[in-house]
């Protein structure tokens, strides 16, 4: 009898060294491979816009996908509605024997995929989810007495303790037959119809979808990986991979990234490994403590208060504080929907300990824009920068936006390049033109560029005895 097997793609949105279709390809005679658009993911985003660029990322890389399964016979499945109804709807159409999956560790996520499994397995199929997003889920790595660690450097030694000192993780190989056909080839033909489909408009980016374009710069950056312990904190340099957004969506896999660190033998190989590591730690912190997604995770600052100004809330988002490293950074997230590392640190930083605006707006606020979008990594990110996070920077650390637009951006190129009015300025005056001693004739400050909206020195005071008062006894 012929065996028939549904293959459900979420984040992991590749035909590639994939666990979930690994597994359903060898096990089938029939496979067949479904997206579902989800309502609950996609309503909040349009109640808001017309045009997001994380869709337009998802139905570039589905359109691929497409065209390599036509190529092989084939076609994807796609749905538009809540998967929960969804897929067992089309196991039972398709008269699927097995459902496969790929595990993701969001607390909604979960709760969906228990949902799906239970209404599957009621329905007489077998369900069968996999590891494949990280290279070791969160109960993997615990501390010896089984509980979660709180602090990183502990984790990422345990993390590397249990690879066992391996070259090459092992990958989960991909064999295209007997793919079944899909019933919507007329919404798949282009990436228009298909952001059409699930009422978008176009909205292009710097990050083509797809995993031909996630493995192509992997490999350019493979090649400049020794440099990336240096060049890393620099955004107008090509330091860091900017693959977050290849590998949030699943373009390419973990292993894909930690196989190329694995096998370069430099510090800048090392140390980017860590970097990975971070974001399983973050995956870890949320797994096991998923209030910190309204909660401080240091119980000491649950009783912090910051009353957010709307107007600063407003300029943040606009980027127009009036500090120029920032602004420069704020539309940069607008523009592109992304942000490099440093300055998604400087930015939080500001916004939290120097507009003493609530983080949660913040996070928020990326949420929204960063095509990379990862629940985990973006709390994470915000609640070690505002100091009341796991392994936090301690809450006295204030970054001085000036003297960190001086280090990481010294002649202003970056600035520059998203600040256009500020081009005129020289790479002394271009960090801080309130206090540069002189400005070009043409440039009015207030007119060309707003005055910084606050005094960096005032707010710093404000901020250390606001968030020193929640210091332990
Ligand atoms: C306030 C704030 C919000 C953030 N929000 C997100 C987010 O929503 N999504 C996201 O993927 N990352 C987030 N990060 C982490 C980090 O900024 C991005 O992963 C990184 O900038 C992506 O660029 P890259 O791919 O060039 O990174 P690289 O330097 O090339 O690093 C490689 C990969 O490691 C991971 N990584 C690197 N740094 C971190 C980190 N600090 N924490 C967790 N994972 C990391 C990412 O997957 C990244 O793609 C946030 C950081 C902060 C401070």
């Amino acid at each position: 009898m012929t065996s028939i097997g549904l293959c459900w793609i979420r984040r992991d949105l590749r035909l590639h060294d994939h666990a979930a279709l690994s597994q359903c390809t060898l096990e089938n005679d029939v496979v067949h491979i479904v997206f579902i658009f989800d309502d609950a993911i996609l309503g909040p985003i349009k109640s808001k816009v017309t045009s997001d660029k994380r869709v337009q990322f998802i139905c570039e890389s589905l359109i691929e996908i497409n065209q390599v399964l036509v190529a092989k016979g084939g076609s994807l499945w796609i749905r538009h509605g809540n998967p929960v109804d969804e897929i067992p709807k089309l196991a039972h159409e398709l008269g699927a024997d097995r459902v496969y999956f790929n595990r993701d560790y969001s607390p909604y996520a979960i709760r969906r995929d228990t949902l799906v499994s239970d209404r599957i397995i009621g329905e007489g199929r077998e369900v069968y989810s996999f590891k494949d997003h990280v290279v070791f889920e969160p109960t993997e790595i615990v501390k010896p007495d089984t509980t979660p660690y709180r602090v990183f450097t502990p984790y990422s030694r345990a993390w590397i303790s249990q690879l066992g000192g391996v070259h090459q993780l092992p990958t989960f190989p991909v064999i295209l037959n007997g793919i079944g056909h899909g019933d919507r080839s007329d919404v798949l033909s282009d990436t228009e119809s298909l952001l059409k489909f699930v009422g978008f408009e176009p909205d292009p980016t710097l990050f083509p979808g797809g995993s031909v374009e996630g493995l192509r710069r992997l490999s350019v950056f493979a090649d400049g990986l020794s440099a990336y312990g240096t060049e890393r904190e620099y955004p107008s340099r090509a330091g860091t991979s900017k693959l977050s957004v290849y590998l949030r969506h699943g373009c390419i896999s973990i292993r894909d990234l930690v196989n190329v660190a694995l096998n370069h033998p430099s510090p800048g190989a090392q140390k980017w490994l860590v970097e990975l590591i971070w974001r399983e730690f973050y995956q870890a912190i949320f797994y096991f403590s998923p209030w910190v997604n309204d909660r401080p995770f240091q119980d000491r600052y649950k009783g912090l208060v910051l009353t957010t100004s709307e107007d600063y809330l407003a300029c943040f988002k606009a980027g127009m504080t009036g500090f120029p490293l920032i602004d420069a950074a704020m539309r940069c997230l607008n523009q592109t929907g992304w942000m490099h590392n440093r300055l998604r640190m400087v930015v939080a930083s500001f916004v939290t300990k120097i507009l003493l605006i609530d983080w949660k707006r913040g996070e928020r606020y990326f949420s929204f824009k960063l095509i990379d979008y990862e629940l985990q990594s973006n709390n994470g990110g915000w609640q070690w920068a505002a100091g009341i996070g796991c392994d936090a920077a301690p809450y006295f650390r204030i970054f001085n936006p000036t003297t960190q637009s001086k280090t990481y951006d010294p002649d202003g190129d970056f600035i520059r390049e998203f600040c256009p009015e500020l081009s005129r300025l020289n790479s002394q005056q271009i960090h801080c033109p309130a206090s540069a001693k002189t400005l070009p004739e043409s440039f009015k400050l207030g007119r060309d560029y707003p005055y910084p909206i606050v005094d960096y020195a005032v707010q710093r005071k404000k901020a250390l005895a606001i968030y020193g008062s929640h210091r332990p006894d």
